[in-house]
């Protein structure tokens, strides 16, 4: 839809003879779905929302060529009549601060200029020309910045055990395999400021002795791999992939190597194996990549998002960095806001918000004015926090402490119309179908855990059943191979603590 407008907005413009002063630009994700699409107008600063083909030949003629800005098109905050023209002032982006995200809609995914233009590749020159692999090791290190995928392990030490490590060949892969129902951080930043992460691998390969670069990402992700192939073609072509760069000893190329869209190839070593071409299973640890990963070789693997914190940090410093959030969780953090929530989209937050400023602040409050009765984080591997926990700050211990998880971002707000039994169901059902049946407790114990839920959603069960869903739920996580399978009952686990009543209300009500 957005693409189509943009077209249609360069035909209206070379209709009206300004096709020479006036470019249309298309950027990635502004991150705002709920108001999409999105015109902002340079240099005026003014964000349009909900724009139809009909309001952009407006924006164009009244806007564009007169310099009155259309009132009917700017933000109107819910329940009050003020319109909003900047995005700084809005809301949804007041208690936001995009470091992840700092090029999503503002500059052209396809053209590297627009991204050296905003001191794109600069990072990587001064490391490459300023420091040496164990300084970079350092900064990421005392920056605190942990893996944004959902392990939350120091990425700096990661960096770390990858150089320490010596092997004439070593690897750098990006987990682009974004599985969580309903999140989509990777994607955003992937369409929308791929050089970012082709520029932060290559300071990893220069951290950690690499030459070799791999992007695991989904075949789903159709636009994602397209604005990538570009990238890193025309990285390329400025010498800033290949050999020699910035006129150093160092080399560094990347390929892309496509998923199948199987959840569980987010796991390190699943993913590993599938990039050698097996099947995509865990392998239990240790050994770690860091030691033995692609191919037998010392691989350092992290997601997308932590790599596009890379940049900013080595430009502007550890300390700044770790100014950002909490004691133990250091930066910001992406995350999908989705469901009964008014501002529905991808918003990044620093640590230590609370899950209340998130959803009220930022996410505008609950659709309709219903009362929320629960937010999932961390999708299917995550648990479910109750009303009476959303002041709880947002970091990794904080939301380990009740039963939830960061994980990769998903973000699910339920108001008091959701059945937290079916939401239990919902996400269960997705790890049994995604469990690669490597090992016992997960391919088997979920499916009873399935079974035991059913019963009780149809008004079969009984109150030893809820026993039997903890005491089972309990020993899948204890022993299971993987992160999968040891986070998979943590929506029943939570739920039960949480909303036990309503489970008893089926195996009382009989329905
Ligand atoms: Fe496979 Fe599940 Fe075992 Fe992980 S925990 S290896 S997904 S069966």
């Amino acid at each position: 839809e957005s693409s189509k407008l943009a077209n249609f907005l360069e035909v209206i413009i070379d209709k009206k003879g300004y096709k020479e002063e006036v470019q249309v630009v298309k950027t990635g994700c502004f991150g705002f779905c709920e108001k999409g699409p999105i015109v902002k107008v340079l240099p005026d600063n003014v964000f349009y929302v909900e724009v139809s083909p009909k309001d952009a030949k407006t924006i164009v003629e009244e806007h564009v060529i007169k310099g009155r800005i259309v009132q009917r098109l700017l933000f109107k905050e819910p329940n009050k009549e003020e319109k909003i023209m900047f995005q700084e002032n809005m809301p949804f982006y007041k208690k936001q601060m995009r470091i992840a995200l700092r090029n999503c809609g503002l500059i052209d995914p396809e053209n590297i200029e627009e991204y050296i233009a905003l001191d794109g590749y600069e990072a990587l020159g001064k490391v490459l020309t300023e420091m040496t692999p164990e300084e970079v090791i350092q900064v990421v290190k005392d920056s605190g910045l942990r893996g944004r995928g959902g392990g939350g392990f120091s990425t700096g030490l990661k960096w770390e055990l990858t150089y320490r490590n010596k092997s004439h060949q070593k690897y750098i892969v990006c987990n682009a395999d974004e599985g969580d129902p309903g999140a989509f951080m990777d994607r955003s930043i992937l369409e929308g400021d791929p050089h970012s992460v082709l520029e932060a691998m290559a300071i990893a390969g220069y951290a950690i002795g690499a030459n070799k670069g791999y992007i695991y990402i989904r075949a789903e992700y159709p636009l994602a791999i397209e604005r990538l192939k570009i990238a890193i073609k025309q990285a390329r072509e400025y010498g800033l992939l290949g050999k020699n760069i910035f006129g150093t000893e160092f080399s560094f190329d990347i390929d892309i190597k496509l998923g199948a869209g199987a959840f569980v190839c987010g796991e390190e070593t699943a993913l590993i194996n599938s990039i050698e071409g097996g099947r995509g299973e865990p392998n239990a640890k240790p050994p770690f990549p860091a030691e033995s990963g692609l191919y037998d070789k010392p691989t350092c693997v992290n997601n997308v998002e932590t790599f596009a914190n890379i940049p900013p940090i080595i430009l502007r410093g550890a300390n700044w960095y770790s100014s950002i959030g909490t004691e133990k969780s250091k930066g910001t953090k992406v995350f999908a806001l989705a469901g009964k929530v008014n501002n529905v989209g991808l918003v990044e937050v620093p640590m230590g918000i609370t899950l209340r400023e998130i959803i009220y602040d930022v996410g505008g409050g609950i659709r309709g004015n219903k009362r929320i009765k629960a937010v999932q984080t961390g999708g299917p591997s995550g648990g479910c926090i109750p009303e009476q926990n959303l002041d709880i700050p947002i970091d990794y211990e904080s939301l380990n402490s009740i039963g939830s998880m960061m994980g990769s971002g998903g973000m699910i707000v339920m108001d008091e119309d959701d059945c937290m039994v079916n939401i239990a169901k919902f996400y269960l059902e997705f790890t049994e179908e995604e469990s690669c049946g490597k090992c016992t407790p997960c391919r088997i114990g979920n499916k009873r855990l399935h079974e035991i839920l059913n019963k009780i959603t149809e008004g079969k069960g009984t109150e030893e059943d809820l026993d039997r869903l903890v005491e089972l739920g309990e020993m899948i996580k204890s022993s299971s191979l993987c992160g999968l399978g040891q986070t998979s009952p943590n929506p029943v686990l939570s739920t039960l603590k949480f909303f036990r009543q309503e489970y008893l209300e089926h195996v009382k009500n009989k329905h």
